[in-house]
């Protein structure tokens, strides 16, 4: 597993939706392993393709943080079937350094993904795994959590990255 560079907003990969997987080759098991070491090292319990500047729709989750391997997810061309409820909460982003905002999102989606055998399945999840996996998915479709937020607060998020920009803390 190595550990590739995440690209920070306002990189433009981030704004544009992912190529949908269709080679499921050597070259994508190493993206999905590299997309897991990036993540763990990060750390975050979410990263995407798009962040490292791999325009393709896939991601890797785990909200256990490593402890539950039942959570070490890869989703590959994920598609949100089904969404209920609503939740709020602190959210982040490997691409927004810093930056955590309460984001609403649904309390409950079930998204699912293409494997390599090119067989459909289903992941269900609550809370956290709902908003994780719907702001990776969301990464995959070119959005980032910043267009989730209410004008207010994108605004003076936005106000946030400018001065970190100027002061060079912005990378
Ligand atoms: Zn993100």
């Amino acid at each position: 597993m190595a550990t590739l560079e995440i690209v920070t907003w306002p990189n433009p990969v981030l704004d544009n939706p992912g190529e949908h997987v269709t080679e499921f080759d050597d070259d994508l098991t190493k993206l999905v392993s590299d997309l897991f070491g990036t993540m763990y090292s990060a750390p975050g319990v979410g990263v995407a393709a798009v962040q490292v500047g791999v325009s393709t729709r896939l991601f890797v989750m785990d909200c256990s943080g490593g402890k539950d391997p039942a959570q070490r997810i890869a989703l590959i061309n994920p598609q949100v079937l089904r969404v209920e409820g609503t939740q709020n909460g602190e959210e982040g982003c490997l691409s927004f350094p810093g930056i955590f905002t309460p984001v609403e999102r649904n309390l409950r989606a079930v998204v699912r993904d293409k494997d390599e055998n090119h067989q459909y399945f289903e992941v269900d999840g609550m809370e956290l795994t709902a908003r994780c996996m719907l702001h990776e998915t969301d990464h995959c479709d070119g959005i980032v959590f910043l267009d989730k937020m209410s004008p207010i607060k994108r605004e003076l998020v936005k106000r946030k990255i400018k001065r970190l920009q100027k002061s060079g803390e912005w990378m």
